[in-house]
């Protein structure tokens, strides 16, 4: 899987979830369809009176999810929303209508003024399926950005008694000093750290 494949995967997706925070710090999730991608920059469109606006303008971290059903894979990726500048709008929603025509039965005519354009340039998306065995993880950093490092690592203070290796359900933790747990293929599951006598292997990030 590339980035390209998997901005392509996640476009074949016909919906997508996308999550917020309000003003109080609660979670909201919906359900949006109308999306495209300029190059590794993802736009969609919403209305402006909407509550996805409010939070948005009050915090514009977001984090978005697919499940392609059919094919058991899952591609996820977070970025921050920008409102497309006001001179900008009608060019970029001129060609959400170009890609998703049903538009225009949802806000006819004049009607399409209330729509409100924001774009993500994304900075990190992850593809995930579980079709293959092990399973298949993999991270994509857009344009150089860092990837926080989030998984099971093995720490220095193992000491090779194997317990882990027996414990996980993918197999994919290998022999050293100390073990290695190879993240492409972990399930982060978090048995392999229940297990350890002694307590080697931690969580990283949040
Ligand atoms: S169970 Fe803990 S100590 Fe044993 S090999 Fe695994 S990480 Fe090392
Ligand atoms: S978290 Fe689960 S899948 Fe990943 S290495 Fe540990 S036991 Fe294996």
């Amino acid at each position: 899987m590339t980035l390209e494949g998997c901005i392509e995967k996640l476009m074949k997706i016909d919906s997508l979830e996308i999550a917020t925070v309000d003003a109080e710090g609660f979670p909201h999730v919906r359900v949006i369809s109308a999306r495209y991608f300029d190059g590794d920059t993802m736009v969609f469109l919403t209305a402006r009176g909407k509550a996805f606006v409010r939070q948005l303008e009050h915090n514009p971290n977001i984090a978005v999810i697919g499940f392609d059903e059919a094919a058991n894979d899952m591609v996820r990726l977070s970025g921050k929303a920008e409102r497309v500048p006001d001179s900008e709008q009608v060019a970029y929603r001129n060609r959400m209508y170009e890609v998703y025509p049903y538009l225009e039965n949802v806000y006819p005519g004049e009607t399409k003024e209330i729509d409100v354009l924001y774009r993500v340039p994304v900075y990190g998306m992850e593809y995930f399926t579980l079709k293959t065995h092990p399973i298949t993880r993999e991270f994509f950093e857009v344009g150089g950005a860092e990837r926080e490092k989030k998984g099971y690592r093995i720490t220095e203070t193992c000491i090779g008694c194997a317990t882990c290796q027996s414990v996980c359900p993918q197999n994919v933790i290998t022999e050293g000093t100390p073990f290695v747990i190879n993240d492409d293929h972990c399930l982060q599951c978090g048995n392999c750290f229940e297990n350890c006598p002694v307590q080697a292997i931690e969580w990283m990030g949040d």
